[in-house]
């Protein structure tokens, strides 16, 4: 009896949501397209025809959700240098943007999702991107360490770009802060599953400046919750920690997002309707992700 109680209000909520969306609906996502539901519980949604997957602690390590800071290095055996490649060398993937120098590394599988939304920032007659770094090797991170200093670079290891998800994007008509493209990815960017991963207001959180030119992947529907209850990573793992799980819908797509903690390896129950990914928070735990 409870439990239908319980159906009810929920399918009241989805045609709440669905209608809303309707009323506002345009190719993209946008603020009234976005509706997030907070559960306490993973439980609330596991069904009988749910399925186990195993969880190994190494999955901890590996994901677009990894968090990587001063305190939390770019974890041992990552190897993203096995998915770069020279963007001067792929002239077939530079398609509506220049790059600063001939050095640039990035993943065809990145620089197709920067592809995807700048090509809507040109629909809006903004168009002058650079890519200035993407993908940086211990080597060329240290280097800069040494040569910018600390207040520019991260030592190798502890600088997001060693991780193979993060690019640093410019304007060739004025600084990042000033520029079209700058406003245009810092208000756009979270519905192609970027964030502006060191904003003004929360320095003391990431410990790192304003970079208005730092871009980093952590795919739907994390980038559009972390834009609505203005998180950055640091706050958003946590947030899941403390949640277990978040569903949210944008355009067509529900979500539901679990944090599990990993200690040992285990099995956990993800539904056999949809899609799922799973990525760790380079901490103690991963993150199951699932869209309907
Ligand atoms: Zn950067």
């Amino acid at each position: 009896m409870k439990k239908w109680v319980i159906c009810f209000f929920v399918l009241l909520l989805l045609g709440y949501g669905y209608t809303k969306l309707k009323a506002g609906m345009n190719d993209l996502p946008n603020e009234s397209g976005l509706h997030i539901e907070i559960r306490n519980t993973p439980d609330a949604v596991t069904q009988a025809d749910d399925f186990k997957i195993k969880v190994s602690k190494e999955m901890i390590f590996q994901g677009d959700l990894l968090l990587v800071n001063k305190d939390h290095p770019v974890p041992d055996g990552l190897t993203p240098e096995s998915d770069v490649v020279s963007l001067v060398r792929n002239p077939e993937l530079i398609d509506g943007f220049g790059l600063l120098d001939n050095t640039i590394l990035l993943s065809p599988r990145l620089v197709d999702k920067f592809r995807t939304m700048i090509k809507d920032a040109a629909q809006e007659g903004v168009v002058h991107f650079l890519i200035s770094s993407g993908y940086r090797n211990e080597a060329q991170q240290e280097e800069l360490h040494r040569t910018k200093g600390a207040k520019f670079a991260l030592p190798a290891g502890y600088s997001e770009h060693n991780l193979g998800l993060s690019m640093d994007i410019g304007s060739s008509q004025a600084e990042m802060n000033r520029a079209p493209e700058g406003k245009w990815l810092k208000d756009h960017s979270w519905k192609y599953g970027f964030i502006l991963r060191y904003p003004e207001d929360k320095t003391e959180v990431t410990g790192i400046q304003f970079e208005p030119w730092h871009f980093r992947y952590v795919g739907l529907p994390h980038s559009a919750i972390m834009r609505e209850k203005n998180l950055v990573l640091e706050q958003y793992l946590d947030f899941l920690k403390e949640q277990k799980s978040v569903s949210t819908t944008i355009g067509e797509d529900n979500y539901e997002v679990f944090y599990y903690p990993v200690t040992e390896n285990r099995m956990i129950t993800v539904p056999t309707q949809g899609e799922y990914e799973i990525s760790g928070n380079n901490q103690d735990g991963v993150i199951v992700t699932i869209r309907k």
